[in-house]
């Protein structure tokens, strides 16, 4: 991979600003066939970028391949959204004039995306930035760039004019720098860590630039005494170990309420023995490797912080050694006895731990629930109806899922409140991001 910085970054964002004139001025129709041209590019290919995606990231073939599904989706949405950016024709106050509130591209835009999910968060940025009218500069994170070079590559197969899209492999910093620094860039969309959101949203002030930051998260899983237990634990499982626990909506901390709290943990545990650790490439694997040295370091360290505080390990708790492969995978661990003085209870671990704690009541567990600097995703499970409404109601989170622990889907506003960032993305609420409203005052 090319290690690009500053010089390249400005070529890049030179190229993309010289492409913006003539791809705003096509039809919503035409930059929508375009974007859905590269879709279809991933879907014939689908096997080949999934199978590069696990060499890559570690995560399992069949998640590779699930991820494949999900980013296209992304450009298949803003293919067809594209044609749907309405403006409004606004009452006016005199007779003789008209206000008009047209929707207009940003401009060119500046894409930083993580490696825990290489394709889908580079096309859930792209796909509605492109069909807006804005270009891109790209830039993936260092531990997976070929998952974006190999959609780069397709873009070109699939037609784009040089220019409208931009990828930028490299030192993060310099590049970063170079993205906030130049006033032709007009927005940044950015998906990682808080700490780095945070730098961004500072180093963004220079030009006044339009953000949005999908950041960390921290979700709470609540279990209800009304529960369905088959639901609960079948949702946990998914929720906790895809992509080894890597993922910003994944579940970090469970309560179940005391009175199915043993019940639960049988169940969730005797669930998690059928999760098999290994090599992604391999047949039926479900939990890949972790990232990088430092990802199974914290993942260790929490699980340590946890037991010198109390906790009970009941199933997992160290690393699991896979031969052929290099020392980063780690036993889906499951304890119980969580407090909220734990890193696993305030941290994002990152990895493939659960943490339990049992609790008596709405009241406590919501407060527990909200006792986060995050505010991403948050799950319960309960039967109660109006306790759907309430709770959902009182959850600070972006996203809730009842009785679902899987609510991420191309249609839907995906983002969160609190540290957990700014703007949505998904849906017709993405186009908000990458559209800005123009007010034409016209006097007959
Ligand atoms: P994670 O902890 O998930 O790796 P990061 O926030 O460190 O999250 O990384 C997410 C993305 O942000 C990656 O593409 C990374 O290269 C990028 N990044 C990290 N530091 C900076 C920075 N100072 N400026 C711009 N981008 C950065």
């Amino acid at each position: 991979m090319p290690k690009c910085g500053e010089s390249e970054t400005r070529d890049a964002i030179g190229a993309a600003s010289d492409a913006w004139g003539a791809w705003r001025a096509k039809t919503a129709a035409e930059r929508g066939s375009l974007i859905a041209g590269l879709a279809g590019l991933m879907r014939r290919d689908t096997d080949r970028l999934a199978e590069l995606m696990t060499l890559e990231q570690g995560k399992p073939l069949a998640e590779a391949r699930g991820e494949i599904a999900y980013a296209l989706s992304f450009l298949d949405w803003s293919a067809e959204e594209a044609k749907r950016v309405y403006g409004d024709v606004v009452p006016a106050s005199a007779p003789d004039k008209r206000i008009l509130a047209l929707r207009q591209p940003v401009g060119v835009t500046a894409i930083i995306t993580p490696w825990n999910f290489p394709s889908a968060m580079i096309t859930r940025k792209l796909g509605p930035a492109l069909a807006a009218g804005c270009t891109a500069v790209v830039k993936p994170a260092e531990d997976t760039p070929l998952s974006a070079i190999a959609i780069g590559e397709l873009a070109v197969e699939a037609g784009f004019p040089p220019g409208v899209i931009n990828i930028v492999t490299g030192d993060p910093r310099a590049i970063g720098g170079a993205m906030l620094d130049d006033e032709r860039v007009r927005k940044i969309s950015f998906t990682g860590s808080t700490p780095v959101g945070r730098l961004l949203m500072e180093q963004a002030s220079k030009h006044l630039l339009r953000l949005s930051l999908e950041l960390g998260g921290h979700a709470p899983f609540i279990v209800f005494e009304d529960a369905d237990m088959d639901r609960a634990v079948e949702s946990a499982v998914a929720c906790k170990f895809r992509n080894a626990g890597q993922t910003c909506i994944c579940a970090n901390r469970f309560y179940v309420h005391e009175s199915v709290h043993d019940r639960f943990v049988e169940r969730f545990g005797a669930a998690m023995e059928g999760l098999k650790v290994g090599n992604g490439m391999g047949e039926g694997v479900n939990i890949g490797p972790l990232i990088n040295d430092a990802g199974i370091e914290k993942v260790e360290e929490h699980v340590a912080d946890a037991v010198s505080k109390g906790a009970k390990v009941v199933r997992g708790g160290r690393r699991a050694s896979v031969e052929g492969c290099v020392d980063r995978f780690f036993q889906p661990t499951l304890i119980t006895g969580m407090t909220p003085d734990m890193r696993v209870a305030t941290d994002e671990t990152f990895g493939p731990v659960a943490p339990v704690a049992a609790f008596s009541s709405e009241e406590e567990v919501v407060r527990l629930a909200n006792d986060s600097e995050y505010g991403l995703a948050a799950y319960f499970f309960t039967d109660n109806a109006s306790r759907v409404m309430r709770v959902s109601e009182t959850l600070e989170y972006g996203i809730v899922g009842v009785n679902d622990g899987g609510p991420s889907t191309a249609q839907a506003p995906f983002g969160g409140v609190k540290h957990s960032g700014l703007g949505r993305e998904g849906g017709k609420y993405a186009m908000d991001e990458y559209t800005e409203l123009k007010y034409v005052s016209w006097r007959l």
